[in-house]
């Protein structure tokens, strides 16, 4: 079995390197051709040419395939479905802020966590991602974009803190100055309330951005939405995240998508500001995404629900929404692809999707 050479951290390559006979600088010299995108041993010119014929024989590296490509023509965000190397296809976007270019990234193939308004979750899970797999995505987008990556959201498929050992890792690798070398401050991880995994998090003391995605702060509510929530609930995950901010001295970042008569009455922004008492959260409104499975729909009292927040003095802000025209909910274009099977290495332009999907979208 051949080894996933770009999951493997500069330090785990210099000790493989040193073991097949070689200087300890080679561990070093591979990872710089990997992190700058290199898809095969033969473009690492600085090597001999015997041992790229041993590291072809010990060694895969992972290249993912553009399968379909999205261009917002409104504002220049891209979706892309990519194809990896067993055939599953995950979801990855890029987004253009005036602050840096953002990437939103996929942890898993599919997710298990079954919020109902979620499309990721639709199709159950499939496997996990490797930390390859995961970096491939900001370091692909990055050059098929031909614009410098500042930003990362770990919000797309998936679970994160479900693939825990996975992400820490990539986490490390795109954290390395001799790779990408994007600062954890520039790093989002967003959990559906995975308690366990946000204590073992605290303790590791990155310096990322944690978003907690709440939606609702009652059990009746969350539990209808999310059922994670019959594990861990509302008291039980505020009190992580209290514990979390106590840790790490890091605001948390709470999603509340808005869902019509769901969660946007004023008493539900009342207990909102109750549970974030002693703790300098930030609430992230968004726009319930409509997907074709699940009924529910956007809320209309986003303003008067902020504005009640800001009356207990918890910060809350509208989400921008960045491309609108090739807006598909997350998971949304991993799904049509499932269900067609076809259009393989297609470059769908948003005039296509405008004419495919005119009136679907909100
Ligand atoms: N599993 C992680 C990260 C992936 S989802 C998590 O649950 O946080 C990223 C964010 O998008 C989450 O806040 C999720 O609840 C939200 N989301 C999923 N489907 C949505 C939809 N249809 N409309 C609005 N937000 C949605």
């Amino acid at each position: 079995m051949k080894i996933d050479i770009k999951s493997l951290s500069e330090s785990e390559l210099t000790v493989q390197l040193r073991e097949l006979g070689e200087p300890a600088f080679r561990g070093k010299q591979i990872f710089v051709w990997l992190h700058k995108g290199a898809v095969s041993f033969d473009e690492m010119s600085n090597l001999s040419k015997s041992l790229r014929e041993l590291l072809k024989e010990r060694y895969f590296i992972t290249v993912p395939q553009i399968e379909r490509k999205l261009v917002s023509r409104i504002d220049g965000t891209v979706k892309y479905l990519w194809r990896l190397r067993d055939g599953n296809c995950i979801e990855t976007v890029f987004m253009k802020y005036r602050h840096g270019n953002s990437v939103c990234i996929s942890t898993e193939v599919g997710c298990k966590m079954g919020c109902v308004f979620c499309a990721s979750t639709k199709a159950g899970f499939i496997r996990r991602l490797t930390p390859s797999e995961i970096l491939d995505q900001v370091l692909f987008t990055q050059i098929d974009a031909g614009a410098p990556i500042s930003n990362i959201v770990l919000m797309g498929i998936g679970e994160p803190l479900d693939n825990y050992d996975n992400v820490i890792k990539f986490l490390e690798l795109v954290n390395h100055p001799d790779g990408l070398n994007i600062g954890m401050r520039h790093i989002s991880l967003s959990t559906c309330g995975l308690i366990e995994q946000m204590d073992r998090l605290a303790q590791s003391n990155l310096q990322l951005t944690l978003s907690v995605s709440l939606h609702a702060p009652d059990d009746a509510t969350r539990s209808r939405l999310m059922p994670i929530n019959r594990v861990a609930n509302v008291e039980m995950l505020m009190k992580a995240c209290h514990a979390y901010f106590q840790k790490t001295k890091r605001r948390i970042s709470f999603e509340y998508a808005m869902i019509d008569g769901m969660n946007d009455s004023n008493w539900q922004a009342d207990l909102l500001a109750e549970h974030l008492k002693g703790m300098p959260g930030h609430v992230n409104l968004i726009g319930l995404n409509r997907i074709k499975e699940s009924p529910l729909q956007p809320s209309r009292r986003m303003s008067v629900f902020q504005k009640r927040l800001e009356q207990h003095s918890v910060t809350a802000t509208v989400r921008r929404r960045l491309g609108t025209d090739i807006d598909a909910a997350c998971g949304q274009l991993r799904r049509s692809a499932m269900e067609t099977g076809k259009e393989r290495n297609e470059v769908m332009r948003n005039e296509n999707l405008a004419k495919n999907r005119s009136g679907r979208n909100p």
